[in-house]
């Protein structure tokens, strides 16, 4: 085994602390990644802080992995020690289900091994994630990141990217489209940039005044700030499809409201409280309400080269570990532009 440093939460309420883990050496068809770069997603401090049920303690969190191979086991022939890797959400599934046979292992019915508050396949091991030193997964759940990109940016594409890329692609969302995202965070500021890349008109709903001139940068025709009262009085029945991505309890109406007749309300924030939906919301323009979990890695690496074809990045602002607490204050207040991503080489300088 491999002593590795990382960051952990150690119970809902205390902050996330220094704590050393252990990898395993790399099996056959296995690789070790140094971890470089390790995104925050709104998720790792629902998951440290035991929002959506009880965590297993420690927790090291991050699903948002770059780094290089540094070890490959004897079997392993899509990767070479030096390339670029990523993990994603997930590090295992069955491999045999339905779901995992038509490459949607995040929805793998005897569960996918997610990447941390999880378990191996082996039912016992606990999975621990990215705010880490390195990594040890099967290549097969590995993604392969070209060289030329900064890697940094790129960090955010395998949570945030994938969960709002993945939906936008299986609507057929296309030139001529109105597409709206609720919330201007991690996941809204790549909705937004994917579906500005696949041709729609896009219209921010924020109750951030100060991120409407970022929403134009990021690729929005439209600002809209839902806190003022007249915020949805010219928007009814215009919208084809809306990501929402808001981290907390909310009322759908007025947007299930601004969609066409047939239009597809996709949930992806998680909040932890349940929201009320009205009946006649639905039933009015037969609209749609559903969710979407990730994407599955054969998506997750089509829509990495879509972003490398498209120069789509994300907007990040790189923290040294130990600015990790103050990163998950700011990310809860809505403060910021647009994803904290963890230099992992402070956990080996100890900065
Ligand atoms: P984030 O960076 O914190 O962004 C969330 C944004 O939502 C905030 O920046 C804010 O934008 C808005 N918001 C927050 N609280 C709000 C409130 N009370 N009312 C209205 N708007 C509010 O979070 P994230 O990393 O993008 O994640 C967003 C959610 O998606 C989380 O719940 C996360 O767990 C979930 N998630 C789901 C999946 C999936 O597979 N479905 C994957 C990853 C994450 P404004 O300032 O613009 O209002
Ligand atoms: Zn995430
Ligand atoms: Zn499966």
């Amino acid at each position: 085994m491999i002593p590795t440093k990382a960051y952990a939460a150690f119970s809902a309420d205390s902050p996330l602390a220094p704590h050393t883990i252990q990898r395993r050496k790399p099996g056959p068809d296995e690789i070790l990644i140094e971890i470089l770069y390790s995104g925050i997603c709104h998720s790792d401090i629902h998951t440290a802080r035991s929002e959506w049920g009880p965590t297993q303690y420690p927790c090291v969190p991050g699903h948002e992995i770059v780094g290089r191979v540094v070890e490959i086991g004897r079997k392993v022939s899509r990767f070479k020690i030096g390339d670029h890797a990523g993990v994603g959400c997930f590090v295992d599934s069955c491999g045999k289900c339905g779901e995992c046979r038509s490459d949607e292992e995040q929805y793998c019915t005897k569960h996918a091994s997610f990447t941390y508050n999880s378990l191996e396949r082996d039912l016992e091991t606990p999975t621990y994630g990215g705010y880490s030193e390195r990594i040890t997964v099967r290549e097969a759940y590995a993604l392969k990141i070209k060289k030329s990109l900064p890697l940094e940016q790129v960090a955010p594409l395998l949570c945030a990217g994938i969960t709002t890329y993945s939906p936008l692609k299986r609507h057929g969302i296309k030139k001529g489209m109105k597409v709206g995202v609720i919330g201007l965070g991690g996941l809204g500021h790549m909705g937004v940039k994917l579906a500005k890349a696949m041709g729609a008109e896009v219209t921010v709903f924020s109750t951030s005044p100060s991120k409407q001139k970022d929403a134009k940068k990021l690729g929005a025709s439209h600002f809209i700030l839902t806190k003022s009262p007249e915020a949805f009085t010219n928007v009814q029945g215009m919208f084809d499809f809306i990501l929402d991505t808001v981290s907390a309890k909310h009322d759908f109406t007025p947007y299930l409201e601004s969609l066409k007749k047939d239009g597809t309300l996709v949930l992806l924030g998680a909040a932890p409280d349940p929201s009320e939906v009205q009946a006649f919301s639905l039933i009015f323009g037969r609209k749609k309400l559903t969710g979407s979990l990730i994407g599955g890695i054969r998506e997750t690496q089509e829509m990495l080269d879509f972003c490398a074809k498209k120069k789509v990045l994300s907007e990040v602002e790189v923290i040294p570990a130990s600015k990790i607490n103050e990163a998950y204050e700011r990310t809860l207040k809505g403060d910021v532009r647009y994803r904290f991503v963890i230099d992992t080489s402070t956990l080996r300088s100890g900065k």
